[in-house]
């Protein structure tokens, strides 16, 4: 019991309500630590937290990053920023002030505090990659004034301003680059690719691929990755990143369609839609790195992930398990 309390730390999660921060938060809450949630509800939700209403180790501050914030914590992970493409579309401003203005004050925060803290950063620096699979050298082929810009170059300079904060300030960073996840929780209207084509099978919709669904993305279970990034947090302090974190198992967005019509059993059709301007042809993380220096690797498969998913939406649309 001792151990537990000595051990015990007061952790930061900015956007927390969301589909990764809620999982991170149960994983630490879990571990015994305090967790003080911060989040504006822009994409998040309460549904999300709601199970830890009562937690005696939680609270939940709503509160956007793009302003200052004086708290006193052990350790910061800043997650806080729109994900999918409708979402970050949606007010691009406002996306990039989050990415930069956030980091400025989270850094901010951590440099008054002399604490570690950890940006969600994203496959999408590499961009439309010439390189494949993706390494953590390759710099990106990122359009700057493009439609996803706000997202890929706000992410890019959040990056930048990390590494800056450790150069400059001696500040203990960890920039994880993280590739396409998905699980429950994700938003049943965002747009993302994994939770569109689950909630149109169940649905009985055409599933909508863009393009010709020869893309590919590579998909990683969500308690994967929260593994990933509590190793990064706690890996020595010379680690700072960027490291990638994702699974390389890659499928063109037509083998997830049918690996979902599988799953569901939906005699739903595919429907061949326009592709998004700058949606990357590619994406593959090379992993070598979180390998190496965190031990860790994924260990979910698609359609292993893709069953506790299926079932979340499920229950979400108030569908029995035999629809
Ligand atoms: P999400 O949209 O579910 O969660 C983001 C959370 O941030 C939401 O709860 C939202 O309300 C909150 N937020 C947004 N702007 C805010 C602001 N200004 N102040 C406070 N809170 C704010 O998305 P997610 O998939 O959980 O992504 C979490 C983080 O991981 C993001 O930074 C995202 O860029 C990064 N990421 C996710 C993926 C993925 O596949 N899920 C891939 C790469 C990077
Ligand atoms: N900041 C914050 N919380 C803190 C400390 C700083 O939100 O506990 C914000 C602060 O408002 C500033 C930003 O973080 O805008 C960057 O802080 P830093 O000390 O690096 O820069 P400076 O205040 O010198 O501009
Ligand atoms: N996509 C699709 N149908 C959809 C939603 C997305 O074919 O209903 C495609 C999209 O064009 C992209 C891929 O799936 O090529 C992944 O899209 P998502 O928005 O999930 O993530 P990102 O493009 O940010 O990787």
């Amino acid at each position: 019991m001792a151990r537990i309390y000595e051990s015990r730390k007061r952790i930061l999660v900015t956007g927390g309500a969301g589909f990764l921060g809620s999982h991170l938060i149960d994983r630490l809450l879990g571990q015994g630590h305090e967790v003080l949630c911060v989040d504006n509800l822009f994409t998040g939700t309460k549904r999300n937290i709601e199970h830890l209403h009562s937690h005696p180790r939680f609270e939940f501050m709503r509160h956007d990053v793009t302003f200052p914030l004086f708290v006193e914590v052990d350790e910061i992970y800043n997650l806080a920023c729109p994900a999918s493409p409708i979402h970050y579309q949606h007010d691009p401003v406002q996306t990039t002030k989050t990415s930069v203005h956030g980091a400025i004050n989270m850094l901010g925060l951590a440099k008054r505090l002399r604490c570690r803290i950890l940006q969600a950063s994203t496959s999408e620096v590499y961009g439309d990659p010439s390189v494949h699979p993706q390494t953590e050298e390759y710099w990106g082929n990122v359009n700057p004034i493009g439609v996803r810009s706000c997202y890929d170059e706000g992410k890019r300079c959040a990056e930048t301003l990390f590494f800056d904060y450790h150069r400059q300030h001696r500040l203990e960073i960890k920039v994880a680059r993280i590739f396409n996840t998905y699980g429950p929780r994700m938003h049943l209207a965002d747009g993302r690719v994994v939770s569109n084509f689950v909630v149109q099978a169940l649905r009985g919709q055409s599933l909508t691929i863009y393009g010709d669904g020869s893309q590919t993305r590579s998909f990683c279970y969500v308690d994967d990755l929260v593994d990933g990034l509590i190793k990064l947090m706690e890996s020595p302090s010379e680690v700072t990143g960027p490291i990638n974190l994702g699974n390389p198992d890659e499928f063109t967005m037509r083998q997830l369609a049918e690996s979902v019509l599988k799953l569901t059993g939906s005699k739903s059709e595919m429907q061949l839609q326009p592709l998004p301007p700058d949606d990357p042809r590619q994406r593959q993380p090379d992993i070598t790195k979180a390998r190496q220096l965190l031990a860790w690797q994924p260990a979910t498969k698609l359609t292993d992930g893709l069953q506790p998913t299926v079932a979340y939406f499920r229950s979400l649309l108030g569908l029995s398990a035999s629809t």
